[in-house]
């Protein structure tokens, strides 16, 4: 039996466990990928407090250093069910199940498909979602990214310094990232702005060869490109615990400011909760809020 089960090592989990060791109480973290979550694909981080520059992968291995020597335990295996039995949940994994407490929900989320037909096939073969993981196979390469919000413009500036041409297809003609960013890559050479755009076919052999894009117009243009990198947004991962609390429309965990769920001991941290601002800053402050939360809901069971 642990005090706290934590779902989700990402910033908001792990900064969660930080604050429940803080307070001396059992932790599992549980973690279905690597540990870092979405922040490892951002290959620079400029707006957390601190640090001017540092990239997604070197906090997440801060952080999970800090969260390890805090003696919070991690186990690699994905959760499917929370069960509520009152003062104790247990969490089922793909491998097992675990007891505590009270359990944080801190999912984030997950890649958001384009939704066009052969997309799926073609990953790992001209289509990806992570410029920092894949970028380099296309050094001096024709690429384009799908996207007009920060992952998107941040993608491109990063590719922009590696391939040949950057052609930026956005759906808008205002891109909803950060204008700083966005001026950037106006003054790159190599960057192509396509804008009230999006990708209606891909044409592949063996990869994707090139791209059909639809302007707003109803033009279309066949861009030949070697890399397609999909950047618009993300969904969260909660369908699983859909039974012990409340979803949104969007999918999202419906807890507020103090991260509470609908079922006692539940809570939500990060991305995957309703709220208005989601970034890294804020991942970490709902894992704290939720950590906080939950040692009070221990305090005042019998
Ligand atoms: P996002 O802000 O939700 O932007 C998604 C983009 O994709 C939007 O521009 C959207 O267009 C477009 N889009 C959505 N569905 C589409 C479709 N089916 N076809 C074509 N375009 C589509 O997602 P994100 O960029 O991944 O960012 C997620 C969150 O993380 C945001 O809050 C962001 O600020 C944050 N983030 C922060 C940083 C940082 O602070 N350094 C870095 C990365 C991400 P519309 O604009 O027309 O809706």
């Amino acid at each position: 039996m642990y005090d706290i089960i934590i779902i989700g090592a990402g910033p908001a989990g792990m900064t969660a466990a930080i604050y429940a060791r803080r307070a001396s109480k059992s932790v599992l973290l549980l973690e279905a990928k690597s540990y870092g979550g979405q922040i490892i694909n951002t290959p620079d981080i400029e707006n957390y407090p601190v640090e001017a520059h540092i990239s997604g992968f070197d906090f997440a291995q801060k952080l999970y250093e800090q969260t390890k020597a805090l003696g919070a335990e991690f186990k690699f295996e994905k959760a499917v069910e929370i069960k509520d039995e009152g003062d104790t949940k247990t969490v089922v994994t793909v491998k097992d199940s675990y007891t505590a407490k009270a359990v944080i929900i801190a999912t984030g989320s997950e890649n958001r498909k384009l939704g066009v037909e052969g997309e799926d096939k073609l990953v790992g073969r001209g289509i990806s979602y992570c410029a920092t993981c894949d970028g380099a196979f296309y050094r001096n390469k024709v690429v384009a990214v799908v996207g007009g919000g920060n992952t998107a413009l941040e993608d491109a500036l990063y590719l922009a310094d590696l391939a040949q041409t950057v052609y930026l297809i956005h759906r808008r003609d205002e891109f909803r990232g950060e204008e700083a960013n966005a001026q950037r890559l106006r003054e790159r050479e190599n960057v192509k702005l396509v804008l009230n755009s999006t990708v209606t076919k891909l044409n592949a052999e063996k990869r994707l060869k090139s791209i059909e894009v639809t302007n707003k117009n109803g033009e279309v243009t066949e861009l030949e490109v070697n890399g397609l990198f999909v950047a618009v947004g993300r969904v969260p991962e909660n369908q699983n615990f859909a039974s012990v609390a409340e979803l949104d429309q969007a999918g999202y965990v419906a807890a507020s400011e103090n991260c509470r769920t609908k079922t006692p001991g539940i809570f939500a941290a990060g991305d995957n909760r309703v709220k208005e601002v989601r970034q890294l800053v804020t991942a970490a402050s709902d894992g704290a809020v939720a950590a906080t939360e939950a040692v009070k809901y221990i305090a005042s069971l019998k």
